[in-house]
Protein backbone atom coordinates (compact mmCIF):
# COMPACT_ATOMS: atom_id res chain seq x y z
CA UNK A 1 0.00 0.00 0.00
CA UNK A 2 1.26 2.99 -0.98
CA UNK A 3 1.96 5.81 1.45
CA UNK A 4 2.60 9.33 1.54
CA UNK A 5 4.86 10.35 4.56
CA UNK A 6 4.68 13.85 6.11
CA UNK A 7 7.68 15.96 7.57
CA UNK A 8 7.96 19.44 8.87
CA UNK A 9 10.03 22.03 6.98
CA UNK A 10 12.81 24.84 8.57
CA UNK A 11 10.93 28.19 7.65
CA UNK A 12 14.55 29.31 6.77
CA UNK A 13 16.30 27.23 4.66
CA UNK A 14 13.74 24.46 3.39
CA UNK A 15 15.72 21.60 5.00
CA UNK A 16 13.98 18.92 7.14
CA UNK A 17 13.14 20.01 11.14
CA UNK A 18 13.62 17.31 13.81
CA UNK A 19 11.97 17.41 17.59
CA UNK A 20 14.46 18.32 20.03
CA UNK A 21 14.09 16.68 23.81
CA UNK A 22 16.50 19.26 25.19
CA UNK A 23 14.17 22.06 24.01
CA UNK A 24 10.73 20.44 23.12
CA UNK A 25 10.84 22.16 19.93
CA UNK A 26 11.39 21.20 16.42
CA UNK A 27 14.59 22.05 15.28
CA UNK A 28 16.36 22.47 12.31
CA UNK A 29 19.44 20.13 11.69
CA UNK A 30 20.92 22.38 8.94
CA UNK A 31 20.78 26.05 10.52
CA UNK A 32 19.31 25.41 13.64
CA UNK A 33 15.91 27.33 13.63
CA UNK A 34 13.96 26.03 16.13
CA UNK A 35 10.27 25.93 16.14
CA UNK A 36 7.55 25.80 18.85
CA UNK A 37 5.10 23.00 19.17
CA UNK A 38 1.71 23.95 20.59
CA UNK A 39 1.61 22.37 23.64
CA UNK A 40 -1.78 21.02 24.66
CA UNK A 41 -3.36 18.61 27.01
CA UNK A 42 -6.62 19.13 25.52
CA UNK A 43 -9.20 16.21 24.90
CA UNK A 44 -6.94 13.76 27.15
CA UNK A 45 -9.05 11.07 28.23
CA UNK A 46 -10.40 7.52 28.54
CA UNK A 47 -12.35 5.62 26.13
CA UNK A 48 -14.87 3.07 26.88
CA UNK A 49 -13.55 -0.37 27.17
CA UNK A 50 -16.06 -2.89 26.79
CA UNK A 51 -17.79 -0.90 23.97
CA UNK A 52 -14.57 -0.57 22.32
CA UNK A 53 -13.18 -4.58 22.51
CA UNK A 54 -17.05 -5.47 21.01
CA UNK A 55 -16.75 -3.27 17.82
CA UNK A 56 -12.34 -4.61 17.42
CA UNK A 57 -13.70 -8.22 17.12
CA UNK A 58 -15.30 -7.83 14.38
CA UNK A 59 -12.36 -6.79 12.30
CA UNK A 60 -9.65 -7.96 10.81
CA UNK A 61 -5.89 -7.59 12.11
CA UNK A 62 -4.19 -7.32 9.17
CA UNK A 63 -0.36 -7.02 8.53
CA UNK A 64 0.03 -4.26 5.93
CA UNK A 65 3.00 -3.37 3.77
CA UNK A 66 3.66 0.90 3.65
CA UNK A 67 5.86 1.95 0.93
CA UNK A 68 6.63 5.23 1.20
CA UNK A 69 7.91 8.00 -0.69
CA UNK A 70 10.75 10.31 0.63
CA UNK A 71 9.05 13.73 -0.01
CA UNK A 72 13.16 15.19 0.24
CA UNK A 73 14.62 13.09 -2.17
CA UNK A 74 12.20 10.93 -3.83
CA UNK A 75 13.65 7.65 -2.67
CA UNK A 76 11.22 4.93 -1.87
CA UNK A 77 11.21 2.70 0.87
CA UNK A 78 9.12 0.18 3.23
CA UNK A 79 8.57 0.48 6.92
CA UNK A 80 8.02 -2.66 9.04
CA UNK A 81 4.69 -3.05 10.05
CA UNK A 82 3.17 -1.57 12.60
CA UNK A 83 5.98 1.15 11.85
CA UNK A 84 4.77 4.66 11.41
CA UNK A 85 7.55 7.14 12.01
CA UNK A 86 10.82 6.37 10.47
CA UNK A 87 13.61 8.23 8.63
CA UNK A 88 14.22 8.08 5.20
CA UNK A 89 17.49 5.24 4.70
CA UNK A 90 18.40 7.91 2.04
CA UNK A 91 18.81 10.83 2.93
CA UNK A 92 17.57 10.91 6.40
CA UNK A 93 14.94 13.00 6.28
CA UNK A 94 11.89 12.45 9.22
CA UNK A 95 8.75 10.12 7.60
CA UNK A 96 5.93 10.21 9.20
CA UNK A 97 2.91 8.08 7.85
CA UNK A 98 -0.91 7.82 8.81
CA UNK A 99 -2.07 4.61 11.13
CA UNK A 100 -3.49 1.22 9.93
CA UNK A 101 -5.47 0.39 13.17
CA UNK A 102 -8.33 1.64 14.31
CA UNK A 103 -7.06 2.42 17.34
CA UNK A 104 -5.23 5.59 17.09
CA UNK A 105 -2.53 7.49 20.17
CA UNK A 106 -4.47 10.35 21.14
CA UNK A 107 -1.57 11.41 24.35
CA UNK A 108 1.64 11.03 24.22
CA UNK A 109 5.23 11.49 26.51
CA UNK A 110 7.58 13.73 24.76
CA UNK A 111 11.12 12.55 24.64
CA UNK A 112 13.07 14.66 27.71
CA UNK A 113 16.18 12.67 27.91
CA UNK A 114 18.48 14.05 24.82
CA UNK A 115 20.40 11.12 22.78
CA UNK A 116 23.64 12.13 24.32
CA UNK A 117 22.25 11.95 28.06
CA UNK A 118 20.58 8.99 27.23
CA UNK A 119 24.18 7.31 26.36
CA UNK A 120 25.96 9.35 29.05
CA UNK A 121 23.92 7.42 31.41
CA UNK A 122 24.33 3.96 29.93
CA UNK A 123 27.78 4.26 29.72
CA UNK A 124 27.89 4.96 33.25
CA UNK A 125 25.71 1.93 33.69
CA UNK A 126 27.53 -0.59 32.33
CA UNK A 127 31.06 0.76 33.37
CA UNK A 128 29.63 -0.28 36.87
CA UNK A 129 29.00 -3.45 35.75
CA UNK A 130 32.90 -4.49 35.37
CA UNK A 131 31.97 -8.28 34.18
CA UNK A 132 30.98 -6.86 30.93
CA UNK A 133 33.56 -7.50 28.01
CA UNK A 134 35.28 -4.56 26.89
CA UNK A 135 33.95 -4.92 23.23
CA UNK A 136 30.51 -3.89 24.74
CA UNK A 137 32.52 -1.07 26.53
CA UNK A 138 34.09 -0.03 23.36
CA UNK A 139 30.72 -0.43 21.41
CA UNK A 140 29.44 2.21 23.21
CA UNK A 141 31.77 4.78 22.19
CA UNK A 142 30.19 4.96 19.17
CA UNK A 143 27.81 7.80 18.48
CA UNK A 144 24.66 6.30 16.85
CA UNK A 145 24.15 3.54 19.05
CA UNK A 146 20.85 4.42 20.81
CA UNK A 147 17.67 4.32 18.74
CA UNK A 148 14.63 6.42 19.63
CA UNK A 149 11.15 4.89 19.89
CA UNK A 150 7.45 5.93 20.68
CA UNK A 151 6.75 2.78 21.73
CA UNK A 152 2.33 2.20 22.24
CA UNK A 153 1.18 1.29 25.32
CA UNK A 154 -2.10 0.87 26.70
CA UNK A 155 -3.34 2.01 30.10
CA UNK A 156 -6.10 1.00 31.74
CA UNK A 157 -8.82 2.40 35.22
CA UNK A 158 -10.80 -0.14 36.59
CA UNK A 159 -12.71 -0.09 39.39
CA UNK A 160 -12.66 -3.73 41.16
CA UNK A 161 -14.67 -5.77 43.74
CA UNK A 162 -13.00 -9.21 44.82
CA UNK A 163 -14.67 -11.47 46.99
CA UNK A 164 -12.39 -13.80 48.74
CA UNK A 165 -11.69 -16.73 50.92
CA UNK A 166 -8.93 -17.93 53.06
CA UNK A 167 -7.15 -18.28 56.12
CA UNK A 168 -6.25 -16.14 59.16
CA UNK A 169 -3.38 -17.12 61.29
CA UNK A 170 -2.75 -15.99 64.66
CA UNK A 171 1.11 -16.41 66.41
CA UNK A 172 0.19 -18.07 70.26
CA UNK A 173 2.77 -19.23 72.40
CA UNK A 174 2.77 -22.48 73.82
CA UNK A 175 5.03 -23.51 77.17
CA UNK A 176 6.74 -26.85 76.29
CA UNK A 177 8.88 -28.80 78.33
CA UNK A 178 12.01 -30.02 76.94
CA UNK A 179 15.05 -32.36 77.82
CA UNK A 180 18.38 -30.62 77.11
CA UNK A 181 21.95 -31.57 77.84
CA UNK A 182 24.01 -29.45 79.96
CA UNK A 183 27.24 -30.47 81.40
CA UNK A 184 26.67 -34.15 80.54
CA UNK A 185 23.41 -34.18 82.57
CA UNK A 186 19.95 -34.33 81.72
CA UNK A 187 17.83 -31.14 82.51
CA UNK A 188 13.76 -30.48 81.99
CA UNK A 189 13.64 -26.78 81.09
CA UNK A 190 10.31 -25.51 80.05
CA UNK A 191 10.37 -23.10 76.91
CA UNK A 192 7.53 -20.79 74.76
CA UNK A 193 7.08 -22.14 71.49
CA UNK A 194 4.85 -20.08 68.82
CA UNK A 195 1.86 -22.05 67.41
CA UNK A 196 -0.45 -21.11 64.63
CA UNK A 197 -3.93 -20.87 65.03
CA UNK A 198 -5.87 -21.06 61.61
CA UNK A 199 -9.11 -19.55 61.19
CA UNK A 200 -11.50 -19.59 57.95
CA UNK A 201 -12.38 -16.22 56.63
CA UNK A 202 -13.82 -14.21 53.76
CA UNK A 203 -14.98 -11.11 53.05
CA UNK A 204 -14.96 -8.16 50.09
CA UNK A 205 -12.15 -5.75 49.06
CA UNK A 206 -12.81 -2.79 46.65
CA UNK A 207 -9.13 -1.19 44.83
CA UNK A 208 -9.57 1.41 41.97
CA UNK A 209 -6.91 1.34 39.33
CA UNK A 210 -6.23 3.95 37.18
CA UNK A 211 -3.47 3.89 34.35
CA UNK A 212 -2.36 0.26 34.54
CA UNK A 213 0.36 0.55 32.40
CA UNK A 214 0.86 -2.60 29.67
CA UNK A 215 3.67 -1.95 26.81
CA UNK A 216 1.68 -3.36 23.42
CA UNK A 217 4.59 -3.13 21.39
CA UNK A 218 6.06 -6.56 20.54
CA UNK A 219 9.30 -5.50 18.98
CA UNK A 220 11.00 -5.17 23.11
CA UNK A 221 10.27 -8.02 25.62
CA UNK A 222 7.54 -7.89 27.58
CA UNK A 223 10.07 -7.75 30.94
CA UNK A 224 11.82 -4.88 29.10
CA UNK A 225 8.64 -3.16 28.67
CA UNK A 226 7.21 -3.58 32.23
CA UNK A 227 10.76 -2.65 33.88
CA UNK A 228 10.80 0.82 32.15
CA UNK A 229 8.40 1.27 34.68
CA UNK A 230 7.10 4.06 36.04
CA UNK A 231 5.36 6.01 33.76
CA UNK A 232 4.31 9.76 34.71
CA UNK A 233 0.55 10.02 32.94
CA UNK A 234 0.09 13.76 34.11
CA UNK A 235 3.05 14.48 31.60
CA UNK A 236 0.95 13.28 28.61
CA UNK A 237 0.28 15.68 26.02
CA UNK A 238 -1.97 15.94 23.12
CA UNK A 239 -0.80 14.06 20.36
CA UNK A 240 1.12 15.69 17.70
CA UNK A 241 3.17 14.39 14.71
CA UNK A 242 6.05 17.09 15.24
CA UNK A 243 7.12 15.02 18.79
CA UNK A 244 7.46 12.15 16.43
CA UNK A 245 9.72 14.22 13.73
CA UNK A 246 12.87 12.08 13.47
CA UNK A 247 11.80 9.29 15.77
CA UNK A 248 11.09 5.83 14.68
CA UNK A 249 7.06 5.13 16.45
CA UNK A 250 5.19 2.26 16.57
CA UNK A 251 1.35 1.43 16.30
CA UNK A 252 0.14 -1.31 18.70
CA UNK A 253 0.29 -4.98 18.21
CA UNK A 254 -1.01 -6.00 21.63
CA UNK A 255 -4.53 -5.91 21.07
CA UNK A 256 -6.90 -4.25 23.43
CA UNK A 257 -8.48 -7.17 24.82
CA UNK A 258 -5.27 -9.03 25.33
CA UNK A 259 -3.94 -6.05 27.25
CA UNK A 260 -6.05 -5.79 29.93
CA UNK A 261 -5.66 -9.83 30.64
CA UNK A 262 -2.04 -8.71 31.51
CA UNK A 263 -3.32 -5.88 33.31
CA UNK A 264 -5.95 -7.96 35.42
CA UNK A 265 -2.31 -9.66 36.68
CA UNK A 266 -0.94 -6.81 37.45
CA UNK A 267 -4.01 -5.04 39.29
CA UNK A 268 -4.04 -8.97 41.39
CA UNK A 269 -0.62 -8.02 42.93
CA UNK A 270 -2.66 -5.30 44.48
CA UNK A 271 -5.52 -6.62 45.01
CA UNK A 272 -3.80 -9.78 47.04
CA UNK A 273 -1.71 -7.20 49.34
CA UNK A 274 -5.25 -5.54 50.29
CA UNK A 275 -6.76 -8.68 50.66
CA UNK A 276 -4.08 -9.67 53.58
CA UNK A 277 -4.64 -6.06 54.63
CA UNK A 278 -8.00 -6.89 55.15
CA UNK A 279 -7.66 -10.55 56.66
CA UNK A 280 -5.27 -9.05 59.31
CA UNK A 281 -3.66 -11.28 61.83
CA UNK A 282 0.26 -12.18 61.85
CA UNK A 283 -0.60 -14.30 58.38
CA UNK A 284 -2.64 -14.49 55.63
CA UNK A 285 -3.87 -17.14 53.32
CA UNK A 286 -5.18 -16.11 50.45
CA UNK A 287 -7.19 -19.56 48.98
CA UNK A 288 -9.67 -17.96 46.31
CA UNK A 289 -10.39 -14.68 44.33
CA UNK A 290 -12.93 -13.78 42.14
CA UNK A 291 -12.99 -10.36 40.66
CA UNK A 292 -15.37 -8.12 38.85
CA UNK A 293 -14.50 -5.34 36.66
CA UNK A 294 -15.92 -2.23 36.25
CA UNK A 295 -16.05 0.92 35.06
CA UNK A 296 -13.17 -0.20 32.58
CA UNK A 297 -11.51 2.84 30.46
CA UNK A 298 -8.62 2.48 28.35
CA UNK A 299 -6.48 5.28 26.56
CA UNK A 300 -3.96 4.32 23.69
CA UNK A 301 -0.55 6.09 24.14
CA UNK A 302 3.17 6.39 23.31
CA UNK A 303 6.01 6.45 25.63
CA UNK A 304 9.31 7.46 25.43
CA UNK A 305 12.26 4.69 24.90
CA UNK A 306 15.72 4.71 24.00
CA UNK A 307 17.01 1.14 23.07
CA UNK A 308 19.91 -0.58 22.16
CA UNK A 309 20.87 -4.18 20.77
CA UNK A 310 24.79 -5.47 21.14
CA UNK A 311 25.95 -8.55 19.32
CA UNK A 312 28.01 -10.87 21.09
CA UNK A 313 29.22 -14.21 20.88
CA UNK A 314 26.07 -15.32 19.79
CA UNK A 315 23.70 -13.91 21.79
CA UNK A 316 22.04 -10.49 21.00
CA UNK A 317 21.11 -8.16 23.99
CA UNK A 318 18.88 -5.82 24.57
CA UNK A 319 18.86 -2.66 26.24
CA UNK A 320 16.46 -0.13 27.29
CA UNK A 321 15.51 3.49 28.61
CA UNK A 322 12.91 5.25 30.02
CA UNK A 323 13.23 8.77 28.06
CA UNK A 324 11.36 10.21 30.71
CA UNK A 325 12.70 9.15 34.00
CA UNK A 326 16.34 7.81 32.70
CA UNK A 327 15.68 4.08 34.83
CA UNK A 328 17.65 1.77 32.38
CA UNK A 329 16.87 -1.91 31.89
CA UNK A 330 18.17 -4.67 29.89
CA UNK A 331 20.42 -7.76 29.61
CA UNK A 332 23.94 -7.46 30.34
CA UNK A 333 26.82 -9.41 28.92
CA UNK A 334 29.34 -11.25 31.27
CA UNK A 335 32.60 -11.67 29.95
CA UNK A 336 33.61 -15.17 31.03
CA UNK A 337 36.92 -14.66 31.14
CA UNK A 338 36.91 -11.70 33.65
CA UNK A 339 34.82 -14.05 35.97
CA UNK A 340 37.13 -16.62 36.01
CA UNK A 341 39.94 -14.89 36.17
CA UNK A 342 39.03 -12.91 39.56
CA UNK A 343 37.81 -15.76 40.81
CA UNK A 344 41.05 -17.42 40.36
CA UNK A 345 42.71 -14.19 42.07
CA UNK A 346 40.25 -14.38 44.76
CA UNK A 347 40.91 -18.04 45.93
CA UNK A 348 44.51 -17.38 45.46
CA UNK A 349 44.62 -20.18 42.94
CA UNK A 350 48.70 -21.18 42.15
CA UNK A 351 48.64 -24.42 40.87
CA UNK A 352 47.37 -26.45 38.17
CA UNK A 353 46.41 -29.22 40.37
CA UNK A 354 44.24 -27.04 42.62
CA UNK A 355 42.82 -25.32 39.08
CA UNK A 356 41.17 -28.64 38.24
CA UNK A 357 39.65 -29.33 41.88
CA UNK A 358 38.23 -26.22 41.80
CA UNK A 359 37.14 -25.94 38.51
CA UNK A 360 34.05 -27.60 39.39
CA UNK A 361 33.28 -24.31 41.89
CA UNK A 362 34.54 -22.40 39.53
CA UNK A 363 31.74 -23.67 36.99
CA UNK A 364 28.86 -23.55 39.71
CA UNK A 365 30.33 -19.66 40.16
CA UNK A 366 30.28 -18.97 36.53
CA UNK A 367 27.06 -20.22 36.11
CA UNK A 368 25.55 -18.28 38.74
CA UNK A 369 26.89 -15.29 37.50
CA UNK A 370 26.02 -15.96 34.21
CA UNK A 371 22.61 -15.89 34.67
CA UNK A 372 20.94 -11.98 33.16
CA UNK A 373 18.82 -10.16 35.54
CA UNK A 374 16.94 -7.09 34.67
CA UNK A 375 17.06 -4.28 36.87
ZN1 LIG B 1 17.15 25.48 8.53
ZN1 LIG C 1 14.95 10.72 1.35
Amino acid sequence: MQFTAINFTCPSCGAPQKFSPATGKLVCEFCHTQTDINVSQDNIREYEFTEAVATLNTQKNQIIEKNVKCKKCGGSFTLTPYSFSSNCPYCNTPAITDFIKDITPKSLIPFTLTHKEAQALFKKWVGSRWFAPNAFKKYLDGDNTLTGYYLPYWTYDSDTTSFYRGLRGDVYYVTVTKTIVQNGRQRQVRVQEPRINWTPVSGTVYVSFDDVTIGASKTISRAILDSLEPWDTSKLVTFNEKYLSGFEAEEYTVGLDNGFEFAKVKMAYKIDQNIRYDIGGDQQQVQQVQTQYENVSYKNVLFPVWTASFHWGDKEYHYAINAQTGKIVGERPYSYVKIIFTVLTLLGIVGGFLYMNETGVLQELIGRSATHYLR
